[in-house]
């Protein structure tokens, strides 16, 4: 092999469902094509980006034009600056923004911000919840890590893994728990506001807000990672609709239109303390290079048109019915936790709120389940712990025929 494990991200690995991994070979609108010819209605949509489908021609567009006038320059472009006035004016809480290339640079940022301007150490993540693959960040990690049954990775210095304690998702007393062992030393609680790496669940009522009254009252700062819900659940954040406006959004995937990005957005005071400004080194050779600025600025602009976080949300539910009827005529135990367009359908178990439930999910049965929907045309991520991603592209036929596919897989595997 050339590529540890066949593949240059874990979660593309097909290992968990008894298969090899899809080599794709091109992908447009609702649609993928792996390298055999075969076509599939594409739920992975490049694990979030593609939210308005493949390849819109568009953005397409606007990338082949930029690409004319050079690839990155390591120097400001005004473009950066409209897409961080087009970020700010719809992130609420966000006075400034740093670009940068990934969700993982992203986290790290957020928390090193987090411990200068609170002279703290300590970090609360939650169990499942998936940051990006820095050291602090893999401890019980969602995504990948739940999916091999990895949650800690080897290669993690100890005194570092010390420094995240993990709370339970829609568990305040969890988190409260955190703060009466560790409080003072505790500088930020970072989370997924809708958690969508141990497949997607949806925070109780209260719970953000509670979360967020804690930490705040402790004097540490909440940071939400809206990498995956950013610009997905509505335009802008989704954390304040939620009853929280954070210290710090981590924004990733959408925002760049499916070339590499992640950014960091907050308070003035906060994000000042970043170098140059302020004493908080990050950089980035590549960090708001000119390719995927405009396709994520040429994707915000598309997802302004009206209607657009109705079309999205009238597809999840007519796929949740549908699910939940398929699930019904199977006879099969399962339960469909859906929020907009992020939907994951948990086998073997009928109520999933926190990682604790979805590790009790039949994974077994996911494989097979997996299996089915692929060999009738339908590709979602080879994985129980991960979401489905609706996109603009797809039509309620496409979604229609998702639904008979899944009601014939359930059936051959029930
Ligand atoms: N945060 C969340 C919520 C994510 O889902 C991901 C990636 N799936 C990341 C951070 C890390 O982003 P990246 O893969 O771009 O480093």
């Amino acid at each position: 092999m050339l590529i540890p494990g066949g593949v240059n991200s874990p979660v593309r690995a097909m290992k968990a469902v008894g298969l090899d991994p899809l080599f794709v070979e091109r992908a447009c609108g609702s649609r993928i094509y792996d390298a055999d010819g075969n076509e599939f209605v594409d739920f992975v949509g490049s694990y979030g980006p593609a939210i308005l489908g493949h390849a819109d021609s568009q953005v397409t567009a606007a990338i082949a034009q930029q690409s004319l006038s050079g690839l990155s320059f390591g120097a400001p472009t005004a473009l950066e600056v409209e897409l961080a006035r087009l970020i700010c004016s719809a992130v609420q809480g966000a006075d400034e923004v740093r670009l940068l290339s990934s969700g993982t640079e992203a986290a790290m940022t957020a928390i090193r911000i987090a411990r200068a301007a609170t002279g703290r150490d300590k970090i609360i993540k939650f169990d499942g919840c998936y940051h990006g693959h820095s050291d602090a960040l893999l401890v019980r990690a969602g995504s990948g890590g739940m999916t091999l049954g990895v949650p800690d990775s080897a290669g993690v210095p100890g005194g570092l893994a010390a420094m995240t304690l993990i709370a339970d998702f829609n568990s305040i007393e969890s988190v409260s728990r955190c703060f009466a062992t560790a409080g003072s030393a505790i500088a930020a609680v970072i989370v997924e506001p809708v958690a969508a790496n141990m497949g997607v669940v949806a925070p109780k009522p209260g719970f953000l807000s509670e979360l967020a009254q804690i930490a705040h009252r402790a004097g540490a700062l909440v940071i939400c990672d809206e990498v995956i819900t950013g610009f997905r659940l509505r335009f802008g954040s989704v954390s304040q609709m939620l009853g929280i406006v954070p210290d710090l959004i981590m924004l990733g995937k959408i925002i760049g239109g499916g070339m590499p990005i992640g950014a960091v957005a907050g308070r003035r005071e906060l994000m000042d303390l970043l170098a140059p400004a302020g004493p908080v080194y990050q950089a980035g050779t590549l960090s708001g290079n000119p390719i995927s600025v405009r396709a994520g600025f040429q994707t915000l602009k598309l997802l302004q048109a009206p209607a657009t976080y109705q079309r999205l949300e009238t597809l999840g539910a007519r796929l949740e019915d549908g699910m939940r009827a398929a699930l019904d005529r199977a006879g099969a135990l399962g339960c469909v936790n859906r929020v907009g367009s992020l939907l994951t359908m948990f086998l073997g178990i009928d109520r999933v709120e926190n990682a604790a439930d979805a590790r009790r999910a039949d994974t077994n049965r996911f494989a097979a389940f997996f299996r089915g929907l692929i060999a009738r045309g339908v590709y979602i991520a080879p994985s129980q712990f991960e979401a489905m991603f609706i996109s603009l592209s797809h039509t309620p036929e496409d979604i229609d025929r998702t639904i008979d596919a899944i009601g014939a897989a359930l059936k051959q595997t029930p």
